[in-house]
């Protein structure tokens, strides 16, 4: 039984977090490269293992690549959505879908769901590796798919996100997902950029 759609988001093939990037004297067992400068590591990311740590960072001058696209995620685990794609989701009755401007791209914006479900990480058999002495979180959240959710049978219309963000590092993100009448409506206005993936019990 299909209980939701998982939101697939093509690349921007983009870094939210800046373009500048450096080698930290010891990598201690995460990336060997940060965002930012040697003397000034991101202000947003953790000092020691680079994973993000700043949830309102904005880039003031960033710009998105893919232009054509509705949506896009960055490799840093960032989602910009278009005008098109803001306009219909704030013409639906959903709550928590929050849409950030973006200072250097008025046609673009940072595009999060605030509502959260619980991610059967147990049952997915999901892998928590590499724990950071500093930001005590994991360094690597590796298996989001398929995705199990703890107690849901059916999810209400509207966006999600899951508790748990995926993926090594910086590029940690949460999935995103849509209930069911909800991503068949947004699969109808054929949103590029966007695929919607079934997730079954
Ligand atoms: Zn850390």
């Amino acid at each position: 039984m299909i209980v939701a759609y998982r939101l697939s988001i093509d690349d921007d093939d983009s870094h939210f977090l800046g373009d500048e990037s450096f080698r930290p004297p010891q990598s201690a067992g995460f990336h060997d490269w940060r965002f930012g400068r040697a003397e000034h590591p991101h202000p947003a990311t953790c000092p020691t293992c680079g994973r993000k740590t700043d949830p309102d960072f904005i880039n003031p001058s960033f710009r998105v690549k893919r232009r054509r696209r509705d949506i896009v995620a960055t490799a840093d685990g960032y989602c910009l959505a278009s005008e098109r794609f803001r306009r219909y989701c704030a013409s639906q009755p959903w709550e928590g879908v929050k849409f950030l401007p973006l200072p250097a791209d008025p046609d673009f914006f940072v595009f999060r769901p605030t509502l959260v479900l619980p991610f059967d990480a147990a049952r997915r058999g999901t892998r928590f590796e590499n724990p950071c002495p500093t930001c005590r979180e994991y360094y690597n959240v590796i298996g989001a798919t398929p995705v199990y959710l703890v107690g849901i049978e059916r999810i209400q219309d509207g966006l999600y996100r899951t508790d748990l963000e995926f993926g090594s590092g910086p590029e940690q993100q949460p999935v995103t997902l849509a209930g069911i009448s909800s991503g068949e409506e947004l699969r109808k206005q054929k949103f590029t950029g966007l695929t919607l993936c079934p997730v079954a019990t």
